[in-house]
């Protein structure tokens, strides 16, 4: 084998990989590790895919493991099966960019300086992600490495869709809504394309719900407009994430109620969203299966939220020819589909119930105005095409 190309896509609890070879992108496999971090839960390896079985069956994993750990765990257990697994090349997700990163980098120690920058701005992501890479720089320093940011799809957007209603002066720093889950959104245009053809050059909107949710409207495949901002708080109600909220609420809490900044962090980050308001749990599939009514109205709540932002996006672009829904919610709750689609009849969507439950790719009515789509996202594949193309790049190929 020539050499194989790893995609790592570190989430907050999590970290998910995908192996290929790296010459023909050809999947080895894929998986991930879960119960990163405080959940409560031991770390857990699982994978799938003709490497899967002698990967796992390298090392036992520490419970207790944390995300650069994982990292360093998984390229150890690549190294172990030498010379089959060759390691080439490794693509990173990279949450935030902010405005100088439009598109994928191979690191350098600069430029990872650059992005540590960023950590305050997408706290529970941003050190997961550039730990891998800060540890693999040092001990495999001429193994490329290549960042692909979050953040990079949405730098099309038009300057009013970037812009904080604030002093001039905090846009000129670099104040902006910058948005996020660029990676899920390319992926999905690049679907669309295939799929639909002329009609997805249209007015698209794309809803990422997952334990991290955002939309995205599209026009032209491109970003138009997204519900995240300067950080990945804004928007949607999500996991455990507030999404927007009254900015007087916030001071509000720091000066009546004398918060402060650490414990509005973690308000706003952890103890927010489905959790906070069922009481319950931040996994939508554990609210599923609670009768509480405090696990039905964060359900409620989480619906009615996504539908409100989703005639915001409409107006951003006109109107609406195709929803999407994608993401751990999007693909797999026809419920929470069912009920953020029965809010949105004005804009002429409608589904299909039997379509819907058995999970098909479209589940509009066949005589709705709006097209409505299931589709699976799969931010690796971005992460491993871009890492491709940059190592060639580098290796002096076209
Ligand atoms: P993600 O961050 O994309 O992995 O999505 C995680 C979210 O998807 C969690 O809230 C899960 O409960 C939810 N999810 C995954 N599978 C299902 C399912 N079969 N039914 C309902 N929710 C699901």
């Amino acid at each position: 084998m020539s050499g194989v190309l790893l995609a790592l896509n570190a989430g907050s609890s999590s970290l998910k990989f995908a192996l290929y070879e790296a010459a023909t992108l050809a999947p080895l496999c894929r998986g991930g590790v879960a119960g990163l971090g405080e959940t409560g839960q031991p770390a857990h390896f699982s994978a799938h895919g003709p490497e899967a079985g002698k990967l796992s069956a390298l090392a036992s994993l520490a419970p207790d493991i944390d995300h650069e750990g994982a990292a360093r765990w998984l390229i150890d257990a690549i190294a172990a099966r030498q010379p089959e697994l060759e390691l080439a090349v490794v693509g990173h997700r990279v949450v935030h960019g902010g405005a100088e990163f439009d598109r994928p980098v191979r690191v350098t120690p600069d430029i990872l300086q650059r992005l540590s920058a960023y950590a305050p701005l997408a706290p529970s992501h941003q050190p997961h992600n550039l730990a891998p890479i800060r540890s693999l720089l040092a001990s495999r320093p001429d193994l490329p490495q290549i960042a692909c940011f979050d953040t990079a799809f949405h730098r099309t957007q038009p300057r009013l869709a970037q812009l904080f209603p604030l002093p001039r002066a905090f846009a000129e720093r670099g104040v902006l809504r910058y948005g996020f889950h660029g990676l899920s959104y390319q992926f999905i245009a690049e679907e669309l394309r295939l799929l639909r053809g002329e009609r997805a050059q249209g007015r698209v909107i794309v809803a990422h719900l997952g334990h991290g949710a955002s939309l995205c409207a599209m026009r032209g495949l491109t970003s138009v407009a997204t519900t995240m901002g300067f950080t990945a708080l804004d928007g949607l109600m999500m996991g455990s994430r507030s999404g927007a909220i009254d900015p007087g609420l916030l001071l509000h809490l720091i000066l009546e109620e004398g918060m402060t900044a650490k414990a509005l962090h973690e308000l706003l980050y952890n103890e927010s969203g489905l959790l906070g308001v069922s009481g319950v749990s931040d996994d939508l599939r554990a609210l599923e299966a609670d009768a509480s009514p405090a696990a039905e109205e964060a359900m409620a709540l989480f619906a009615y939220r996504a539908a409100r932002e989703i005639g915001s996006l409409a107006s951003a672009v006109g109107g609406l020819d195709i929803l999407v829904f994608t993401a751990g919610i999007g693909e797999n709750s026809p419920a929470m589909r069912a009920r953020i689609c029965a809010f949105l009849g004005h804009l002429g969507v409608a589904i299909d119930a039997e379509a819907n439950r058995r999970g098909a790719a479209s589940i509009g009515a066949a005589e709705a105005a709006a097209e409505v789509l299931v589709l699976a996202t799969n931010e690796e594949a971005v992460i491993a095409e871009a890492a491709q193309r940059l190592w060639r790049e580098g290796a002096g190929e076209p």
